[in-house]
Order: structure tokens, then sequence, then C-alpha cells
């Protein structure tokens, strides 16, 4: 079934949910005019259906593999990707003094789904280059940002993250690559990381690797990391791939989904780097690249749960099982159908508003230097990430379900969403971490921007009163339970609050949700079915999960492992 770009969704939600609008009206982002918008919606629309949709299966079918120490892609990548790059699609967001679009991270979210749905496994390339650009703007050297921001926003050059090590996975802070001072501005980075994404390709002029490794005198953990570029081909002195460095891939992974992306063991022996940021500061660095994929990572969610909806619902449409109460034979007029794909439609709505509310704030973070937008930023990531990639998980998880039997075959193409979508939970910070990261450092403000946002969630709701006073009653009443549950969770322990924490964001999530449905009612009218089946049968959950956070860890660890043995 082909993929149809849903530019007149992203119009809605961007102009009547999330408040775009703020974003147009600042000085940095004067250029994103409607007209603007939608021109490139649309344009990303077109190249996504007609150009990367069709790579889609083929990457499923034939995966990336390496040859003789070279990475050769999926058939038509290159050309999907030349496609990407012609379009400027990669820079979107990059600053204009380098060759970028300065575009707003709203818009570029946007398009990232598109891409995304279209073909997630191409679309993880650019995104990781995207990573890279903004870490490269925020923490490079005058030179470095010269040498390397115009061609990987052309994307003459990709860029890679590299922090996993066989030993360091979640703990960052464990890991033993090595690096070491050449003498002459240079440094020798050593050691092996895995799972990096994209670590080569056949399609680029030169690989970027942007690599976490601790100096000499390095303090142990987190602390004492630095980051280093350290590329493929050594620039010459003309800024072109010069000599090889001393890198390599020695493997590729086998993995469940996400064929056509080549997940590669790296080796670094001795390899030329350079310094990104200041020595023993390089997380905070990396953590640039790593806010810019978790939303990322999230929209990844988003953007297979699109994919994953639209194909169920044609089928649905289609396929003929039994009589059903409307006196019609198609299994989209069975009651447990329309439940599944009512799910999976307000479960897309609600995860791209919250990640697209998350754009909004870091454009509005940026353009206008408040540090109430930040925050709201820093405290939506985790949400946007989590949640959305939860979603992506389980809206395909139920598109197998509308399938029925034809769900489990793969020529089908709904399976293929579920196994691309699993990884998505995973890396980038797993959610469990993400949580984590949401009720601990997101949390260090006593819960000031929570209460913020909490606050505009229930003033909405009483005004929304007046017209839909069922549906923003629970909206507001839901809004005060997690202001009452956030009010408990910033008094307790890290214990406490960790093993709360991803009932929590859930809960947190299950209300915003609620909210975004609620101002998409209010905007049209025709809405009004599926705000009322996310308000009343999805946003219910929030209080389970608010109770099963106050049980704490005793519990949990009351469960010992033994207990789990016996
Ligand atoms: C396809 C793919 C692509 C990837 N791409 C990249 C990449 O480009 N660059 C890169 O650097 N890495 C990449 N990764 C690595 C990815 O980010 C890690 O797999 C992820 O961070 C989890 O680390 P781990 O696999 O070591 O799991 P572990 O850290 O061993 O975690 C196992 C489980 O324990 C939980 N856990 C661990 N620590 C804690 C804690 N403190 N509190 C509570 N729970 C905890 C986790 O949530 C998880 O459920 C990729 C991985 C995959 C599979």
């Amino acid at each position: 079934m082909p993929y149809r770009a849903p530019v007149s969704e992203f119009r809605f939600v961007l102009d009547q949910v999330v408040g775009m609008d703020q974003v147009a009206a600042t000085e940095l982002f004067a250029e994103a005019t409607p007209e603007t918008v939608e021109a490139i919606l649309s344009e990303a629309g077109k190249l996504c259906e007609t150009v990367l949709a069709p790579l889609n299966r083929a990457g499923d079918l034939t995966p990336a593999k390496l040859e003789n120490g070279v990475v050769r892609t999926s058939p038509g990548f290159a050309e999907g990707y030349r496609a990407i790059t012609e379009g400027g699609w990669v820079g979107m967001a990059a600053s204009p003094e380098h060759g970028g679009m300065g575009l707003p991270m709203s818009l570029t979210t946007a398009v990232n789904e598109m891409i995304g749905s279209a073909c997630l496994s191409l679309q993880l390339n650019p995104l990781m280059t995207q990573g890279q650009i903004e870490a490269l703007e925020h923490h490079a050297s005058d030179a470095i940002k010269e040498l390397y921001i115009p061609k990987l926003i052309s994307g003459e050059w990709c860029g890679t993250m590299n922090l996993t090590e066989a030993g360091a996975g979640s703990d960052v802070g464990a890991l033993r690559t090595k690096a070491e001072r050449n003498g002459d501005g240079t440094y020798a980075v050593t050691g092996q990381k895995i799972f990096i994404t994209w670590g080569d390709n056949d399609f680029a002029g030169n690989i970027c690797h942007l690599v976490l490794a601790r100096l000499p005198d390095g303090a142990p953990g987190t602390r004492g990391i630095s980051l280093f570029m350290v590329p493929k081909f050594i620039p010459d002195e003309s800024g072109n791939p010069g000599k090889r460095n001393s890198l390599g891939v020695v493997s590729l992974e086998h993995k469940l989904g996400l064929h056509g992306s080549p997940t590669a063991v790296m080796q670094y022996d001795g390899a030329t780097g350079w310094l990104i940021g200041e020595e023993h500061k390089g997380m905070a660095a990396m953590f640039t690249m790593m806010n810019n994929a978790r939303l990322g990572v999230g929209m990844q969610g988003v953007a297979i749960a699109e994919a994953a909806f639209q194909h169920a619902l044609t089928y649905a449409m289609d396929r003929k099982q039994g009589k059903t109460p409307l006196g019609a034979t198609a299994i989209v007029d069975h009651a447990d159908v329309r439940r599944m794909l009512g799910q999976m439609k307000a479960e897309t709505f609600a995860a791209r508003a919250i990640a697209l509310a998350c754009a909004v704030a870091i454009d509005m973070g940026r353009a206008t230097g408040s540090a109430d937008w930040q925050a709201r930023a820093a405290l939506l990531t985790p949400i946007a990430k989590a949640y959305g990639t939860d979603m992506g998980n389980e809206v395909a998880y139920l598109g197998v379900q509308v399938h029925g039997g034809m769900g489990f075959i793969e020529e089908t193409g709904a399976a293929q969403f579920s196994r691309d979508a699993r990884v998505t939970s995973i890396y980038e910070g797993t959610n469990g971490i993400q949580a984590m990261d949401l009720v601990g450092r997101k949390m260090m403000d006593g819960g000031a921007a929570a209460y913020r946002l909490l606050q505009e969630i229930e003033d909405h709701a009483s005004e929304a009163r007046a017209t839909l006073p069922d549906l923003a009653g629970d909206v507001w009443a839901a809004a005060e339970a997690l202001r009452e549950a956030t009010e408990w969770l910033v008094a307790q322990e890290a214990k406490d609050r960790n093993a709360g924490a991803v009932p929590y964001l859930r809960a947190f999530a299950r209300v915003l949700g609620g909210h975004y449905h609620l101002k998409a009612a209010l905007a049209d009218a025709s809405r009004q079915p599926l705000a009322a089946f996310a308000i009343k049968r999805l946003m219910p959950e929030h209080s389970a999960l608010i109770a099963q956070m106050r049980e704490g860890a005793a519990g949990l660890y009351a469960l010992t492992p033994e207990a789990l043995a016996s």
C-alpha cells in the first residue's frame, strides 16, 4: 500500500495544536511563514511518496553487507540518499552561516517524520548527520566547523555517533576507549565501539565519527570523557578526503529489523582525532547530539505509527469477514477493529503533537533565549522519545493484529513496521533511561517546568468547558491528578522516583495526549469523535499508572531474584 504524506495533518497540528505561529513570529524564524511551511511539507512529502517509500522493502529484503571491509548498501539507497541531500533536507535546521537553511526544528521534525515513514532505515543516516551538525555548531573550533559542517549539510560527508561499547551501554561512563595527545594538537583514539548506526556506507565521500574516549588523566565515570572527531579519511590541505585513518568496520550486526541500516562494530587503532569542546567535557558536547537524536528517534516512532496506521486502515476497508452491526462486511465495521484503528490514530496524533510541541519549545528557547522555553524543551524531550517510540511499537503491533493472519506474513508489509519499530524504544537511551531522566534531571527544578505546563493544560481545559464541558472536565481532572502525583514524586528519594519513572512518564503522556486532542476538537469539530475516544478510553489509564508509581521501590525489590527464579 503506497505511503501518503500527511501534509494537511502537519499543517493542522502545527497551526492549531502546538502553536507554530509563535515560532514564525520570532525574528530568528521569521521566514517560516505558513506559505513556506506548506511548500516545504508538500515538497518533502512528494519525495517521500515517490522516491523513498519504494525503497523500504528493498532495504528489508537486501540488508547492507560488509564485503572486504567495505559496506555495500541496500539497492536504491545511494539514489535515495542523493535525493535527500539534493533537496537540502539534511541541513534544514542548520545555521545559514555554514550553508544550512536555518529553518525551525518544528519543521525539520515534521519532514523527518515523513522520511522515516517512507524508509526508516535510510532516514537514520541523515538523522545522525543532523545531530552531529548541531553538536559541531555548538562545541567545535572554528576550523572544524568550517571544514566539516558545509560538507555534512550538503550530504557530501555523513556523520555518526560512537558511544556504545560492549561493557558500556546505558552506563556510558564505563567506556574504555582511550585517547592520547599526539603533541601536535591531534589525538590518537584506540578502542572498539559497537552498534554504530551507519558506521560506513558506499555513497558518501567521508564518514565523520564523533567518538567518546578517555584521556590518560580523565577521571573515571562520565566526568572524565572527551569527544573527538575521527574521520574515515583525514582531510588534506584543501579539505578533501586524504589519507585513510586507522579505523575500520569489523562486522555488521544481523538485526530483527532496520535491515537497510548498517549497524557496525567499529575498531579504532590509534586513529587521528580532533577534540570537540574541552578535554574531559565530552559528555556535554555529546548531549547536544543526543538531545537532537532523542527527539529525532521519538519522531521515528511516530513515523512508523503513521505508516502502520495507513497500511492497516486500507486493509480493513477492503477485507471482508462476517456480518457487522452496520450490515456491511468489511472488517473496518466490526467494533473491535474500529477500536484498534481508533487507538492507532489517536496515539499517532498524540505522539506527533508531543514531539512537535517539544520541537516548538526548542525553537522558542533558541529564538528568545527564554529559560522557561528551554526548560519546557528539556522536560518534553524524554517524553517525546519514550512515548513516541512506545507508540510506534504499539501501533505497529495493532497494525499486525488488524491484518489478522496476513499481518504475520512478510509480503503484507505490516510485519516490517513492527520489526523496524522495535529498536526505537531501545536505542538513543532505552525508554527506562528516558523515564529516569524525566523524574531525575528534569525534576531538579522541584517540578517547576512540569507545574507550568500543567497550569497551561488546566487553564485551557477551564476555557474549553464552555464548549466541550465533558471532555474538558476530564482533561482538567487528569492534569490535577498529575500535579498531585508530581508533588509526591519530587518529595521521594531517587530509588522510589526511579521505580515509578516509567508509569509516571506514560501518565504524563496520557495527560498531554488528552490536552492536545481537546485542542484539536476545539479547533475543528470534525475531530471531536477522535478526541472523545482518546480522552474517554485512553487517558483514564493515567490513574492506574499514578497508582503504580506511588508503590515506590520497596515492592519491586521485595520481588527478589530468588522469588523471580522460583
Ligand atoms: C540497531 C541499533 C543501533 C544503535 N546505534 C547506536 C549508535 O549509532 N551509536 C551508539 O553509540 N550506540 C548505538 N546503539 C546502542 C544503544 O544506544 C544501546 O543498545 C542502548 O543505549 C542500551 O544499551 P545496552 O544495549 O548496553 O543495554 P544495557 O545498558 O545493558 O541495558 C539492558 C536493560 O537494562 C536497563 N538498564 C540499564 N541500566 C539501567 C539503569 N541504570 N537503571 C535502570 N535500568 C537500566 C535498560 O533500560 C535495559 O532494559 C544502537 C543499538 C542498536 C540495537
